[in-house]
This record gives structure tokens, C-alpha cells and sequence, in this order.
């Protein structure tokens, strides 16, 4: 028991009135939020006692689902054994033991693993560790980072640079001088009658076209998510990253795949670099279902292809100085060993591959509604596309509200879906079962009828 006890009124105040919550609204952030008050398995239930199902999975992480009492005896055990180690001087079981399994889940080479706090920074470490390489192999400019539009990489400086998420509106400043955004990659922009292949080539000659105008004595990287999975799950043509990454080491440009979603378990694999997309990336960055979300934890993994000319005999004095006071903090590690202790022995990753048919079959049954533009997915994450107003473009502002209205039926019915403008995302604990798939989509199902109903 947590000792805390104030009633949902109290709490409400006082959220209201102290607490700005990431992307928070100015206009009505600190409108009544549920108050999550516990969970287990796949359900968060409200200060009322009200039961809900977690579509989103909190933010893409809660892997092996709330409440895990072997996680929380993880968890004391090592606050009692050693709550915090210094990082810098000091080696530590938990984080010495993690390092090692996640070098031996990643694909290739990818042995050497930087800790941080959490995806931003997994992917801001990536990033300085860009300008570390190429200072230190004496080609100073070599520093612009290409990604892509509907890209989310983060909130920290670095990381919001390389995000093409509504750049425009975010009202920050961003590095524009060490960041390229290239054009949108999602399939259902094809221009009609062309194939999937030919977009594909589009896309990579998108990367190629801009690493040469750009320059390649410029260009330090391309980070790519798997599958840009809060930009509107899309996922790329088949074949697309492994292009991208010849063309990347074509041009000795590092090639870095942000896996802070698609990793643990979430396509059905450690990562989905190599077991989906068939690449060895030159950097992976993850975080979220590292942990199942029990603590924040991030990782940075670093291949030893790229460390080998900046290691050893003739770098005295060299440091990489970037580091957080929480790098491979003990009880985050231990969590995390738990978590995949816990994911293997279950079979959680078998389980994913075997229900995620089920759960597209479901999610893209949705598509016969008239107000369902597109359903997409893979593994155990979906997208609904709504479009309310049928083409007309004077109303496309309804359209963007497709998301939210479908969030307050769901949540009124039991269910909690992400919305995103015109969509809707799914990505539940990987443990969902098919009853609870049924569950979750007769919900959304009855949620998408009686929206069609008011806007009919
Ligand atoms: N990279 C990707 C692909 C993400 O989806 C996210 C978060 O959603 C991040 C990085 C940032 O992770 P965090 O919120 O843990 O900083």
C-alpha cells in the first residue's frame, strides 16, 4: 500500500491547479483528467472503480501488463541490496548483467550499450555520439542528421530536431542547421496505379537525392523508426530500410534505428531491425518495453563496427562526455532484467507472432465502416483512419476530430484508445488475450457506429 489515500476531488484540485502535463494544452490543459488510480493485466481502473481497458498500452510500453509482483520484488530487493550507483566510477551488477543480455538480444555487432533515462535520450545520445564519431575521425562537418516527416524522436533538443511530427506548430526552436526532414514515406500517398515496389525506390532515392544535395561529407546520419508508429502507424513498402541502409553506408553516412517502440516484443521480436526489416543498423535506440514501463530506463546501443576506429591505442585522453546521473541506474536495471526474464519465460514474443493475425483481423474488419478511411497495423499495434466528412474539404476540420470523439465514447464504454487527429492508435500489453482483443474492438466497433450515427 502506498499510504495514499485523498479522495478524487483533492487530487483533481490539485492537479489542476500544479501539475503541467506533457503536451499540455494551453487553451484547456488543465481540463479534468481520469485519475488513474491502479491496474492490472491489461486494465487501469479510475478513482471510481471504473474498469478500463489500456488500448495504448499507457505510451507503447506496458509490455507484460500492471501489476507484476516478481517485478516489484525485483524492484525492493535491489533498493535494499544498492539504490544507486555513480555511474561514472563505479560498476554495478543490475547494469553490467543488463548490458550483456541486451548486447546478446540486438542484432550483429551491436555489443556496447550507453544507458540513459528514456527514449529522448537514448536518441540525444545517438545524436552526440553522430558529432563524437566524426570530430574524432577529423571530419568536423559531417553532422546533418536526415529523418523524416511524421517522425517522433522525442522532446530534447536534439531528438525535437529530428522530429517531422508537426514541427510547425510545436512554437520551439529546433537545430535546423544539423537536421533534414524528408518527405512524407506513407504508402497511401502513392500516386494512383503505382505499385509498392516503385514507391518504395521513390522513398530511398528521396534519402540518396538528399544525402548528395546535402552533401556526403555532411551528412552524419539517418535515423528511422521501424515503422513511424505515433506519426499514424505507417508502416514503409517492403524492403525499404534495408535499401536505405546501403544507401546510408554507400555514402558513410551511420544508419540509426529508433526502436523506443518496436523493440520488446511489440512486432513480435527483440527488435525489429533485423528479425522484420533484415538490417544490422549502426545504432539502435529503445527504452519503453525495456521495462514494461515499471521504471524509466532508455539504451543506446552502439556497434562495434563504428566504436572500433574511436577505441583504444591512440585516443589518451579522449572522453565521451555525455552521461546522465541515472545511466544504468541499479533498480531500473534489475526491472528491466525481470521484464525479460519475465518475456522469455512466459513466451511473450511466440504469443505476439500468434495473436497478432487475430488482432489485424479484428482491427481491419473496422474498415467497412463509411467513416473508417484506412486501418492499418502490424504486430500487436493498429491504426484507424477516420474520415468523417467524405472528401469535402471545407470540412476537413471535422475529420480532425475523429480521434478525440471516438477517445470519449471508448472511455465511456471501458476503453482507453490514443487519439491522434483523424486516428485512433492501439498498442495493448503484449499479453492480451483473444478474448480481450474481442473486447477492445466490440467496444471501438460500437464506438465507430455511433459516431457514423451523429455524423451520418
Ligand atoms: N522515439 C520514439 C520512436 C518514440 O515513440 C518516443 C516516445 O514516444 C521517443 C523516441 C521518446 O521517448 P521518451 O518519451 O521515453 O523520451
Amino acid at each position: 500500500m502506498t499510504g495514499l489515500s485523498n479522495s478524487a476531488a483533492v487530487i483533481r484540485e490539485y492537479d489542476n491547479k500544479h501539475y503541467m502535463h506533457p503536451w499540455e494544452s494551453m487553451e484547456d490543459g488543465r481540463a479534468d483528467r481520469t485519475i488513474s488510480a491502479r491496474a492490472e493485466g491489461i486494465y487501469i481502473y479510475d478513482q471510481d472503480g471504473k474498469k478500463l481497458i489500456d488500448g495504448p498500452g499507457g505510451m507503447w510500453c506496458t509490455q507484460i501488463g500492471y501489476g507484476r509482483q516478481e517485478i516489484a520484488d525485483a524492484i525492493s530487493e535491489q533498493v535494499m541490496q544498492l539504490s544507486y550507483h555513480s555511474p561514472w566510477n563505479t560498476a554495478s551488477e543490475p547494469s553490467a548483467l543488463l548490458a550483456r543480455k541486451l548486447a546478446e538480444l540486438a542484432p550483429g555487432d551491436l555489443n556496447t550499450v550507453f544507458f540513459t533515462t528514456g527514449g529522448s535520450t537514448a536518441v540525444d545520445t545517438a545524436m552526440r555520439f553522430v558529432h563524437f564519431y566524426n570530430n574524432r575521425l577529423g571530419r568536423p562537418d559531417k553532422k546533418i542528421v536526415i529523418s523524416r516527416q511524421k517522425a517522433y524522436h522525442g522532446s530534447t533538443y536534439l531528438a525535437a530536431s529530428v522530429t517531422g511530427k508537426e514541427r510547425s506548430k510545436s512554437w520551439f526552436d529546433i537545430d535546423t542547421d544539423q537536421a533534414h526532414l524528408l518527405p512524407d514515406v506513407n504508402p497511401n500517398l502513392r500516386p494512383e496505379g503505382m505499385d509498392l515496389e516503385a514507391w518504395c525506390d521513390l522513398k530511398v532515392a528521396d534519402l540518396e537525392n538528399a544525402i548528395i544535395e546535402l552533401g556526403p561529407d555532411k551528412v552524419g546520419a539517418f535515423i528511422a523508426e521501424p515503422i513511424l508508429a505515433s506519426g499514424g502507424v505507417i508502416i514503409p513498402p517492403p524492403g525499404y530500410h534495408k535499401k536505405c541502409l546501403e544507401v546510408c553506408h554507400a555514402h558513410d553516412v551511420l544508419y540509426i534505428s529508433d526502436e523506443v517502440v518496436t523493440g520488446f516484443g511489440r512486432l513480435g521480436h527483440w527488435f525489429a531491425s533485423e528479425d522484420v526489416f533484415d538490417i544490422v543498423p549502426d545504432m539502435i535506440t529503445c527504452a519503453k518495453g525495456l521495462t514494461s514501463g515499471y521504471l524509466p530506463l532508455g539504451a543506446c546501443l552502439i556497434s562495434d563496427r563504428i566504436l572500433a576506429p574511436i577505441t583504444g591505442e591512440g585516443q589518451e585522453g579522449v572522453m565521451f562526455s555525455n552521461g546522465y546521473t541515472y545511466s544504468g541506474h541499479p533498480v531500473s536495471c534489475a526491472a528491466a532484467l525481470k521484464n525479460i526474464e519475465i518475456m522469455e519465460r512466459e513466451n511473450i514474443l511466440q504469443h505476439v507472432r500468434d495473436i497478432s493475425p487475430y488482432f489485424l483481423e479484428r482491427l481491419n474488419a473496422l474498415g467497412a465502416s463509411p467513416i473508417i478511411a484506412d486501418t492499418r497495423g502490424v504486430g500487436l499495434v493498429g491504426c484507424v483512419e477516420g474520415r468523417l466528412t467524405a472528401g469535402d474539404e471545407s470540412r476537413l476540420a471535422l475529420d480532425q476530430k475523429f480521434g478525440s470523439r471516438i477517445d470519449e465514447k471508448c472511455e465511456e464504454l471501458g476503453l482507453i484508445v490514443r487519439p491522434l487527429l483523424n486516428m485512433c492508435v492501439f498498442s495493448p500489453p503484449l499479453i492480451i488475450t483473444r478474448q480481450q482483443i474481442d473486447d477492445m474492438f466490440d467496444i471501438l466497433g460500437r464506438a465507430i457506429e455511433t459516431l457514423a450515427r451523429e455524423t451520418g
